[in-house]
């Protein structure tokens, strides 16, 4: 019998398909069935199934956050509506004054909620180079209580040392928390490198196939994954059982289509790396990325996510783009087909041009989120639309 199968010591891809999803205890579906019930009868007074009321716990989303948290390592995760709902979430951890340290190169959602809506309700956030651990350290006030890790970063694919950083937050009590959304747990699990918190877009690769919006808290322990389920209970940043739904159907495959993603993230990478449009590649599997040997260490592989820029300027660059037939000309990455996007006038348009080019992303930067297509086509796509420039 079946019934809540222990997948502990389970191969990762093992994990990605059987954890948490036996949830049907009468009629033994393999698949977990979408609860859409919104509450639950209590038997008797105190006495539920575990279940009381769909944003505190849903069966559905049960099944969900088990798998992920599997997935990461974690000892609890709690499902969210989107990315930014879990990152609001897990900031509602950290007391009234606080300062938080973060890189200069975040996710443009992120970037925006540090600096337009949460200096409203007093926390105070400061950028810094996440390369720089002297920077980091430097950056510590008497009132920081966190530090916050995107790696690799978006859109130029800067790493930072994870275990550094949270050896770091460790030395000065300090939380550490990681965005793993561009890696996902198949290629870095921050928890393992020292991290006490992860939080994903589940919307990108987690889920896959550009069809849901949703996030994910993966917390290192029993306390802080509690605390982090009671904050979603009481602001309401729990996800839909639908959605959740959707993304354990995505979670199953993560590993094929995480191997895809790379394959073709190397390809392109090498692709560009030699043409003469291209100024220069952005990929941290290519031996010249600064990171390349950090890369080899903290991640077990490099990804689908990729930029470069184009000589020429944004010209050159939109017309490229224009020309290309396979891939879509959207923001948003991590699904299964390939897409492309200009982070100047799209993803990064929320900074100023001085930030843009404080961080290095240039008028002829473009951005590419690897599908997982066939290598050669995406390469003769590409090719055909760089001969077209001429
Ligand atoms: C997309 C994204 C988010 C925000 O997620 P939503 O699901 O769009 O709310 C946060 N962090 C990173 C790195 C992302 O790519």
């Amino acid at each position: 019998m079946k019934k809540e199968l222990d997948t502990r010591g389970l191969d990762f891809s093992t994990r990605c398909v059987h954890s948490g999803v036996y949830k049907d205890e009468v009629y033994n579906s393999v698949v977990t069935p979408i609860y859409p019930s919104s509450t639950f009868y209590f038997e008797g007074p105190g006495q539920t199934s575990g279940y009381d009321y769909t944003r505190t716990r849903n069966p559905t989303r049960v099944a969900l956050e088990e798998n992920l948290a599997s997935l990461e390592g974690g000892a609890g995760c709690t499902a969210t509506s989107t990315g930014m709902s879990a990152i609001s979430s897990v900031l509602h951890l950290l007391p009234e004054n606080a300062h938080i340290i973060a890189g200069h190169e975040i996710y443009g959602g992120t970037f925006r909620l540090f600096n337009d809506i949460m200096p409203k309700r007093a926390l105070k956030v400061s950028q810094v180079d996440m390369r720089d651990i002297d920077a980091v350290r430097n950056a510590i006030r008497p009132e920081t209580k966190a530090i916050w890790i995107e790696t690799p970063s978006n859109p130029l694919l800067n790493l930072t040392d994870v275990e550094a950083v949270c050896r770091l937050a460790q030395e000065h009590d300090l939380l550490s928390i990681a965005d793993n959304t561009f890696l996902t747990p198949f290629l870095q699990r921050p928890l393992e490198l020292g991290a006490d918190l992860v939080v994903h877009s589940t919307t990108k690769y987690l889920n896959g196939h550009s069809d849901v919006v949703g996030g994910a808290v993966i917390a290192a322990t029993d306390d802080l994954a509690e605390q982090v389920a009671a904050i979603c209970n009481a602001l309401g940043t729990t996800c839909s059982p639908y959605d959740a739904w959707l993304v354990l159907r995505g979670v199953k495959t993560l590993s094929l289509r995480m191997a895809a993603h790379e394959q073709n993230g190397m390809a392109l990478a090498r692709f560009l790396d030699q043409r003469p449009e291209v100024e220069r590649v952005y990929y941290p599997g290519l031996e010249s990325h600064p990171d390349h040997a950090l890369a080899c260490r903290q991640q077990s592989g490099f990804g689908g996510m990729l930029s470069f820029d184009m000589h020429g300027g944004e010209d050159k660059a939109q017309a490229f783009i224009a020309g290309l037939r396979l891939y879509s000309f959207a923001e948003s990455l991590g699904g299964v087909e390939s897409l492309i996007e200009h982070p100047a006038s799209m993803s990064h348009a929320a900074m100023t041009p001085e930030g843009q080019a404080a961080a290095g992303i240039g008028p002829g930067t473009i951005r590419v989120s690897a599908g997982i297509e066939a290598s050669h086509d995406l390469i003769a796509d590409m090719e055909q639309a760089f001969t077209a420039l001429d």
